[in-house]
């Protein structure tokens, strides 16, 4: 492995196993043997051709921003990492397409395509951490989504490498593709246990120009997200609807430690409600068809931001929340995502169980696409309490998701941590499939192995 990638990118010190034995989730830490950070799509091929033979657990890692504990090497082995894998290969102004390395930085990648007016649209509220590369492998959504889907409507097409060292493209860079079975969208969201993503081809479209931002306070948790559906019903598609309940927003200004605007005492939860466009007297419109909709929902005065600070400083708010949960306490973080105007119903059901099994909860989340991020508080918990209390709980939230029509993992993906509870959401048939599916890619298993399925 020396010779492939050089005595300086295969690192085996324990700082460096350490540092890449551990993702965002929980305190849930790893290590592997060795990490190799291979230059380019020969080199991981290489890689990968020695782990076949020698059967060695491969996990990729991005950025390590995950939710679900995908990039952690549980079985040892090799963790590559595709942190040199930063090159934005080409941008094809004609076409409105990009092609990239998976390790370019999300915003880096989003800046960059902003400065010749080009938009790429998912936003992860990581995104100044996050790799596209992870963002494919987990299929990852954020605030914008609600306007402009998730990575995987992004897609155009993958160059991967195969457990077994063969490298392939998944499908052609065409807006249409009706030639074979859909190997692109398998490998969105495969968590890096089919191959490994070493070149991306994603779609774009114009950046608009002009955007509006309000804050909405609410004296009721449940009228906030009542107020979700009623929104799109009226004819208006946000580009942004975020939800924040009390603490959620109360965290995120400690931890950021200023606000454009003051929480006062009787404000239970906020909606964060963005347009955007490219004129902006029907964005003008759009706010206030939005305002009377918000109004029949008894929320308090609507805070406008007009100007760039304040939206800026208004989505550090949001996107802080994460980062305020995890310094007040450990957390599991669940991703439930229901149709959208069962979301009252999901904040019910959360507190209610958070009382039945005595833990505290965080909710927020992008409840645009009834996407609710339920962050379980360690606290004080005993051992008991959150290893088996707690996952009493999250059964009964995630079964209640799925009689509602909805599902366990909105963006975050499957990972480890989610994986107990996949016979909630998938028939032993369906799971049987993907089982089938995984080991026509991976026959030995040494992709990510424990993750998933
Ligand atoms: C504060 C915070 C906010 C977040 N907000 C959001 C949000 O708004 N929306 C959202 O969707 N997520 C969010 N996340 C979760 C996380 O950032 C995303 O899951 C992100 O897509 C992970 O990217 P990464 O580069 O860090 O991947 P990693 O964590 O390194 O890896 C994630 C998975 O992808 C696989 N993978 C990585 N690179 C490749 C590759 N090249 N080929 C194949 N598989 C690969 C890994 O093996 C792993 O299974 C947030 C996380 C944090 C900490």
């Amino acid at each position: 492995m020396r010779d492939i990638v050089s005595e300086s990118y295969l690192l085996t010190t324990e700082q460096a196993l350490r540092e890449h034995g551990h993702d965002e989730t929980e305190d849930l830490v790893f290590l592997p043997e060795a990490v190799a950070l291979p230059g380019s799509t020969a080199e991981v091929s290489a890689l990968m051709k020695i782990c076949y033979r020698e059967r060695i657990p491969v996990t990729v890692r991005g950025g390590g921003t995950g939710l679900a504990g995908g990039a952690l090497p549980i079985e040892g082995g090799l963790v590559i990492s595709m942190k040199r894998l930063d090159r934005i290969v080409h941008i094809d102004t004609r076409n409105f397409q990009v092609t990239t390395q998976p390790g370019v930085v999300t915003e880096t990648l989003q800046n960059t395509l902003k400065e010749k007016g080009l938009f790429y649209p998912p936003d992860p509220s990581s995104r100044g951490w996050s790799f596209i590369g992870g963002n494919v492998g987990t299929n990852a959504g954020g605030p914008k989504a609600v306007k402009y889907g998730v990575v995987k409507d992004h897609v155009l097409n993958l160059e991967v490498v195969l457990p077994n060292g063969e490298v392939i493209w998944t499908g052609s860079n065409t807006l249409k593709n009706s030639t074979g079975y859909n190997l692109t969208q398998l490998l969105v969201g495969s968590e890096g246990t089919l191959g490994i993503v070493t070149q991306i081809v994603l779609k774009l479209q114009p950046y608009p120009t002009q955007s509006l931002l309000m804050l909405v306070p609410f004296r009721s948790a449940e009228s906030a997200c009542a107020a979700v559906a009623a929104i799109f019903q009226s004819g208006v598609t946000p580009s942004g609807l975020e939800f924040m309940e009390r603490n959620a927003i109360d965290w995120a200004v400690r931890y950021v430690g200023e606000t454009p605007v003051p929480i006062r005492e009787e404000d239970a939860a906020h909606l964060l409600i963005e347009v955007d466009g490219f004129h902006m007297d029907s964005l003008i419109a759009d706010c206030e068809t939005i305002s009377r909709v918000l109004n029949e929902y008894d929320c308090g005065e609507i805070f406008f931001a007009d100007d760039d600070a304040t939206k800026t400083a208004l989505w550090k708010l949001r996107r802080n929340v994460a980062h305020a949960v995890k310094r007040n306490s450990v957390y599991k973080e669940e991703d439930t995502v229901v149709p959208r105007a069962e979301l009252p119903f999901l904040l019910q059901k959360v507190k209610e169980t958070g009382s039945k099994y005595g833990f505290e909860s965080v909710c927020y989340g992008h409840a645009g696409d009834g996407n609710l991020h339920v962050n379980i508080l360690r606290g004080n918990l005993s051992d008991d309490a959150w290893n088996i209390g707690v996952t009493k709980g999250v059964r009964e939230i995630f079964k209640y998701v799925k009689s509602v029509g909805g599902t366990i993992s909105g963006e975050h993906g499957i990972g480890l941590v989610q994986r107990p509870y996949l016979d909630i959401v998938f028939s032993k048939t369906e799971l049987k499939l993907m089982r089938q599916i995984k080991k026509v890619f991976d026959p030995k298993g040494i992709m990510n192995p424990g993750k998933v399925i």
